[in-house]
């Protein structure tokens, strides 16, 4: 069997593959050698084979026995995460039953290290490549608090990466502090900058109506009671759709509809001002209209 053809099987098997299941699928074990000598694949440790383009995040995570974790899972799973992780070490998960691997480089897991290491118990059997989805999002509510957890969550949901019996599952596994996150949770949550302001309004009181249809303005994020938009524009916001959301604006004043809308930077990096005009809105009664929800 050629080496390129090597590199093919690992292909077809995600990327990433033990020996074992190689073996398994009639490639001999002697051209897994040769395929790595030719820098067709990559060994991150023994036993683990990987093609040359995977990304360097999980080869770190190979090579000390474990499997990406947290928000590094997260982000493999394609869930929304507070950032893009792009500056922080990658987190892993290695098993509180494995002897790390590498740890002897970098064994004060305190010190800034290359990964920032995970090894509490997990509620299923991680893959090759990461944690489960019940895993990661119970990671990233320890390691990240509640907010990114709930964002994540949401997400998940959205992307049906997480199932209703898995949700179950992990809202059974949580502290019960933290259960009614999961209820507070919905499958239609467009991206995690409306998750975030929709936790952050619930907990000073207010209550938003999600995803709703207002004839002649369309699908707007949320309303509060009867007739306060509000929007949390994410990157797509730009462009021609500025335009658009003008126009959606003025065609929701018109129809006696007031719009707050709020981009990312604001609402991750500046929430006072948003909680702020928010209440100062409410507080004028804006979110009031005798017409009521006349839509
Ligand atoms: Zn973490
Ligand atoms: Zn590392």
């Amino acid at each position: 069997m050629r080496a390129n053809s090597v590199a093919g099987v690992v292909k077809a098997m995600g990327g990433v593959a033990r020996t074992s299941e190689l073996i398994a699928a009639s490639v001999p074990a002697g051209a897994l050698a040769v395929a790595v000598r030719s820098g067709e694949l990559l060994r991150p440790r023994q036993g683990v084979y990987a093609l040359p383009e995977t990304p360097a995040r999980l080869i770190e995570s190979l090579s000390h026995r474990g499997v990406l974790a947290c928000v590094s899972a997260a982000r493999d799973y394609g869930l929304w995460t507070l950032d893009d992780g792009a500056d922080e070490p990658v987190h892993t998960w290695i098993s509180p039953d494995h002897h790390p691997t590498r740890m002897a480089i970098d064994p004060d897991t305190g010190a800034p290290g290359c990964c920032e290491i995970h090894r509490g118990g997990v509620i299923d059997a991680p893959g090759l490549r990461r944690v489960s989805v019940i895993d990661c999002l119970r990671q990233i509510l320890a390691c990240r608090g509640p907010e990114a957890f709930f964002a994540a969550l949401e997400s998940a949901m959205r992307q049906r990466v997480i199932d209703l019996n898995s949700v179950g599952r992990l809202r059974a596994a949580l502290s019960l502090p933290h259960r009614w996150l999961v209820d507070f949770a919905r499958w239609d949550a467009d991206s995690g900058l409306e998750s975030i302001l929709r936790l952050r309004l619930h907990r000073v009181g207010l209550v938003l109506a999600s995803q709703v249809h207002i004839p002649g303005v369309g699908d707007v994020d949320f309303v509060i009671q009867d007739c306060l938009i509000l929007e949390a524009d994410g990157a797509t916001h730009e462009g021609d759709s500025r335009h658009k959301d003008r126009v959606r604006d003025a065609v929701a004043m018109a129809l006696g509809f007031v719009t707050l809308r709020f981009d990312s930077a604001m609402i991750l990096h500046d929430w006072e001002l948003v909680e702020s005009a928010v209440l100062a809105a409410v507080a004028r009664d804006l979110h009031r209209s005798a017409a009521g929800r006349s839509w």
